[in-house]
């Protein structure tokens, strides 16, 4: 049987995240091109219209600013009803103090969306997620939405099953785009795969209902970023959107204690209102995030996208999903379905996110140690508010942290960027000026003073 798809050809799509449908929409697009015409199933059974857990895929829903853009040369735009915020800025809170970043170029580029119909006690749905719009858009195009959680898929006369109830169908290609958030592996194993699926730990997400005006007033239009000397804390972050702001930690294994640390810390309580504390019962979860690729994402008629196979260190996840979908269609259509077309055309595209993220590793090391030093974090945050108090193009702390903080450049260039002579010479110089000086005086002031 001919390893390669063809008119009337059946793809079998599980998982209708935003790797899912980004590849159902990659599938449809480029088959149109090749006036084939194709069947793409996708299996989902959330309801991506429901707020709650029912309808979301636990995200911090910061859509990157390469992300933007790419979708834009694809021409798919994030509607209004969409796009929850336009973040122009963010703040970066350590222990100490805190400082503000403006977007390179003052503009709104980077999007804060919901991933599903919003959090459990959203008082009306008026707006819609990321991932209902991305499937909608594939749906569009002609793919078919199956609303059911595949548990069972195997081979039949070289082609894989999907079975759900009392229905099954062979695919001459599956794609599996289930995320790591299920029992995807199983499948996996189902279908003969051999090797190591990704490796994962546990983060945590709350989103806390605010209100337009106590947003407006104390976060404003900055995603709020923390580098705080909590240990197993890598990264933690508060996006604004609508009348929620999410809450975001990502480190090792984070739990009760981790989360309780963490809003106890003076740099979040001066984010809030006085007097303020996280609700109790606010919707939360604890969703397992992908922090290495899975070892080899393919066989003959199978292929892995997004966060099941590799995804961004801690970073522009859904900007992974788009890269990785659309590779995996582009071979798909215009190479084969084998596992050598996978090798050869989807391998590179993949590996490259996974060897960024070596260089991920790294950095998030170094901001560790960074943040155990005091006189080292003090220099980050005078290098970064000096740079922001002037208009010159010297920029190299602020940027530094804004690619590292958005995902918009690829660690390895910000990696590259911090070992320029003048960058550390700066980092050095700061550091030890901050010696003889009081952090909060030499920074920029409180949290609030700059969100407001
Ligand atoms: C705490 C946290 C914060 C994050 N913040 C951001 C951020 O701000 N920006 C960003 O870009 N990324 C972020 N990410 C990463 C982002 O969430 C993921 O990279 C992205 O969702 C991956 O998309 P996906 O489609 O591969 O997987 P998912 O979004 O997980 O989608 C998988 C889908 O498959 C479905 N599924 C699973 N099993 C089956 C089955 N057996 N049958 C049928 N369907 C099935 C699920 O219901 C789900 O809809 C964050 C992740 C975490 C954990």
């Amino acid at each position: 049987m001919a390893m390669t798809l063809e008119n009337g050809s059946r793809v079998a799509i599980i998982g209708g995240g935003p790797a899912g449908s980004l590849c159902a929409y990659f599938l449809l697009t480029f088959a149109r091109r090749m006036e084939m015409d194709l069947a793409v199933d996708i299996f989902e059974p959330r309801d991506f219209g429901q707020p709650g857990p029912g309808g979301c895929n636990m995200c911090g829903g910061i859509v990157s600013e390469s992300l933007v853009q790419a979708l834009a040369v694809e021409g798919i735009e994030l509607p209004a009803n969409v796009v929850q915020r336009g973040i122009d800025s963010y703040v970066l809170h350590t222990d100490e103090t805190a400082v503000r970043i403006d977007t390179p170029l003052h503009e709104r580029r980077i999007a804060a969306v919901h991933r599903g119909g919003g959090p459990r006690d959203v008082s009306e749905v008026t707006f819609g997620g990321i991932d209902g719009h991305l499937m909608a858009l594939a749906q569009e195009l002609g793919a078919k939405v199956v609303r059911t959680r595949v548990r069972e898929v195997d081979w039949q006369e070289g082609l894989p099953r999907v079975s759900h109830g009392k229905s099954s169908q062979t695919y001459d290609l599956l794609v599996g785009a289930f995320g790591v958030n299920s029992a995807g592996g199983q499948l996996l194993e189902q279908l003969g795969f051999k090797d190591k699926g990704p490796t994962t730990t546990k983060a945590y997400i709350t989103e806390l209902n605010l209100g337009h005006e106590v947003i407006n007033q104390y976060f404003g239009s900055s995603m709020h970023v923390f580098l705080l000397n909590i240990p197993r804390l890598d990264f933690a972050a508060i996006v604004p959107k609508g009348e929620f702001v999410t809450v975001c930690l990502l480190g090792r294994d984070i739990d009760r204690e981790l989360v309780d640390a963490f809003f106890e810390s003076q740099a979040v309580k001066d984010c809030f209102p006085p007097s303020y504390s996280p609700q109790e019962g606010a919707c939360h979860c604890s969703p397992r995030i992908n922090i290495r690729e899975a070892d080899r994402p393919f066989m003959d008629r199978v292929v892995l996208v997004g966060d099941g196979g590799a995804t961004r260190l801690y970073k522009d996840g859904i900007g992974a999903a788009y890269r990785t979908a659309k590779a995996a269609a582009l071979t798909a259509v215009f190479s084969g379905v084998s596992a050598q077309d996978f090798q050869k055309h989807y391998l590179p595209a993949y590996r490259s996110i996974a060897h960024d993220n070596r260089y991920g590793l790294v950095t998030f090391a170094v901001v560790h140690e960074i943040k155990r030093v005091r006189p080292l974090i003090r220099g980050t945050v005078r290098m970064t508010a000096r740079e922001q108090a002037r208009s010159g193009n010297t920029r190299s702390m602020s940027m530094v942290l804004w690619d590292m903080f958005t995902g918009s450049s690829p660690y390895r260039d910000i990696f590259f960027r911090t070992l320029a002579p003048g960058f550390v010479g700066r980092l050095t110089w700061e550091s030890a000026l901050s010696l003889w000086g009081n952090g909060r005086k030499n920074g920029a002031g409180d949290a609030r003073r700059i969100a407001g």
